[in-house]
């Protein structure tokens, strides 16, 4: 490898390096030396400008202090807020893991007391933040990344000889992209890009109305040539499909943000229960989605990382989910840049900002269309706000409930804020799902807004854990149900196609005290859809007949426009219009195929670019 022997010919005599290797995109070097260990941060620095590699340091085993020795080390040099939870290690990469549950105080105002732990330790710290709700997910990954830690080594060096091997020379260069899915429709998003030297997935869902999957069909399709998957965000229509390809003998990476692999386990795990309950057989098993995290490589947004010979990818924020990203993908040395929107939100909303706009170069934008009609402009979110709370008020002076269908990610964390916000004192409950959801939430406040991380990190108040809401099992809903108290309960699944909340319609349809609230989108063909068009008829099986009868629907409906996770149309233009730089050609996705075809042909009259609505198993080539 031509970089490594760059690389050893640039570093200072007393490196004293025993190990050099590539870890992913990043190259790493172990040291033997205490002092070079300690003070490589300006050397280091600039090498990584010249080789425009990322590198890392890290203490040989023969350098770093007894492990005991070093627990109470930190413990010493740690000031007592941190709240210091666990400490562990990592010696294959010469790492002491330390979860507390303020990493900031670990880290020190300028970084000192961090410095002090790797001087003092000659262990390379590596911080992690505990979660104010206790996740089991969030443990059970960071255990199960860490007890790979061996197989991971090896993957990730595998990776990074791929990422760095040579190009071969080629007569022509060319960028296209086939659309596997979300052509004309919300649902199953998953495209592939490709050139002379690489192929990448982005996303791979599943579809929430039918059981349709990627069109990997496709006759091009390869999976064992695919180099890279890169997820936008967790929820499944984007996610659902990966952990096939792990089942089916790809070992390639994933890469997401960290947040963003946490909340896959959970919702990938629930799509197979969900499947199963319902009596289908899911595209995969749970060793599948084990498997999928193996081989995530987490990525924070703006971090720029190699993932191919010839393309770079960098995440930002999408505005719309927690971790949830933009992709950005430079291919080539300034062949073509490529943005790929995925779900996007552009307003301020009360978990995130608005979507990141701030490129400095895209030749070809992949957005999406979801509210995208010229009649889907979308009302103030105040407004919105305001609606949501009134209608509240007014179902329980009533005596009555309110239901509300979400999503286990996003709507209902919005709406736990915004419950939070306005002082409600009605009592909220969730199931497991959701309540797990949000202790993700809690592990990631820096991928919340500056409005939320202001509230929880100097006012010391987390709205996720305001005691107005309460976890309820599923075998007491029927008491919830036929309790006399008036409540809110926040249930899955958002589009009622399946979960816990279709047994609470069941139980609160007849009553037209209660309220039935949707909050989000609803795509086409579900049951959610259904009912915002008229519908008032919800079928039910009953187990003992083994038929199929229907009870009357005579709750309250309302849709509160402007809460959703997506952006409306008049925020999709607005995206557009401040992005930094224009694209030359614009390429609509998920959405309805008239919204699709709607924004693609307004987008053109105003910004003068080329745009296109492309169906699935269409191919477009972009440069
Ligand atoms: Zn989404």
């Amino acid at each position: 490898m031509s970089i490594l022997k760059e690389l050893q010919s640039k570093l200072p005599e007393n490196a004293m390096i025993s190990e050099v290797k590539f870890e992913g995109s990043e190259i790493v070097l172990y040291t033997k030396s205490k002092e070079f260990f300690r003070n490589s941060d300006g050397p280091i620095r600039s090498i990584v400008k010249e080789l425009k590699k990322r590198l890392e340091v890290r203490p040989d085993l023969t350098i770093t202090m007894d492990m005991e020795k070093t627990k109470k080390k930190i413990n010493d040099i740690v000031p007592e807020g941190a709240g210091i939870k666990e400490i562990y290690f990592e010696p294959e990469l010469g790492k002491v893991i330390i979860e507390a549950q303020k990493p900031g105080v670990i880290i020190g105002r300028n970084g000192e007391t961090f410095k002090m732990i790797k001087n003092e330790t000659c262990w390379l710290p590596k911080i992690e933040r505990a979660p104010a709700i206790n996740s089991d997910v969030v443990r059970a990954v960071r255990k199960l990344l860490h007890s790979e830690i061996d197989y991971r080594k090896k993957f990730l060096n595998k990776v990074g000889m791929k990422i760095n091997s040579d190009i071969k020379e080629t007569d022509e260069e060319w960028v296209r992209i086939a659309m596997l899915g979300s052509g004309r429709q919300v649902g199953r998003s998953s495209l592939l890009v490709q050139t002379p030297h690489s192929q990448i997935l982005l996303d791979a869902g599943v579809d929430p109305s039918s059981d349709k999957k990627p069109a990997i069909e496709l006759p091009e399709f390869d999976a064992e040539k695919i180099d890279a998957i890169i997820l936008s965000h967790a929820h499944t229509d984007h996610s659902g499909f990966i952990p096939y390809f792990y089942e089916n003998g790809y070992t390639g990476p994933l890469y997401c943000t960290p947040p963003t692999r946490d909340l896959m386990a959970l919702l990938c795990l629930d799509y197979i229960d969900v499947m199963q309950k319902e009596g289908h057989s899911p595209p995969y098993g749970k060793k599948a989605v084990e498997k999928t995290l193996k081989h995530s490589i987490a990525l924070n947004y703006g971090e720029v990382s190699d993932i191919a010979p010839n393309i770079r990818l960098t995440f930002q924020s999408a505005g719309h989910l927690l971790g949830s990203s933009l992709i950005h993908l430079h291919i080539g040395e300034g062949l073509h840049n490529i943005l790929y929107t995925s779900d996007i939100n552009y307003v301020n909303s009360k978990l995130f900002e608005p979507a990141y706009t701030n490129f400095q170069r895209i030749e070809t934008m992949i957005i999406e269309s979801t509210y995208g009609g010229s009649q889907n402009t979308l009302p103030p979110r105040i407004q919105a706000e305001k609606d949501m709370i009134n209608i509240i008020d007014k179902t329980v002076k009533n005596g009555g409930k309110v239901l509300i269908p979400s999503f286990a990610v996003g709507r209902a964390q919005e709406i736990m804020a915004i419950l939070d916000a306005h002082n409600i004192k009605t009592p909220v409950y969730m199931e497991g799902m959701l309540w797990d959801a949000t202790a993700i939430h809690t592990a990631y406040p820096e991928y919340l807004s500056h409005y939320l991380q202001k509230s929880i990190f100097r006012y010391g108040k987390n709205p996720f854990i305001s005691e107005i809401f309460h976890r309820v099992a599923p075998k007491e809903r029927n008491d919830l149900i036929d309790s006399a108290d008036p409540c809110v309960i926040i249930a899955t699944s958002g589009m009622l196609n399946g979960g816990p909340v279709i047994e609470y319609l069941k139980g609160l349809a007849p009553n037209p005290k209660n309220t039935l609230m949707f909050v989000g989108y609803n795509a086409e063909g579900t049951l959610g859809s259904r009912i915002q068009k008229g519908w008032r008829d919800l079928p039910v099986y009953n187990q003992k007949t083994g038929r199929n009868t229907t009870i009357e629907i005579k709750m309250n409906i309302e849709t509160i426009h402007g809460l959703s996770g997506h952006a409306g149309r008049n925020h999709l233009v607005n995206f557009v219009r401040n992005l930094r730089n224009k694209p030359d050609k614009v390429l609509v996705n998920h959405g309805e195929p008239k919204r699709c075809i709607e924004l693609a042909r307004d987008l053109h009259k105003m910004f003068k670019v080329e745009t296109n609505a492309p169906k699935n198993y269409e191919i477009i080539r972009l440069k």
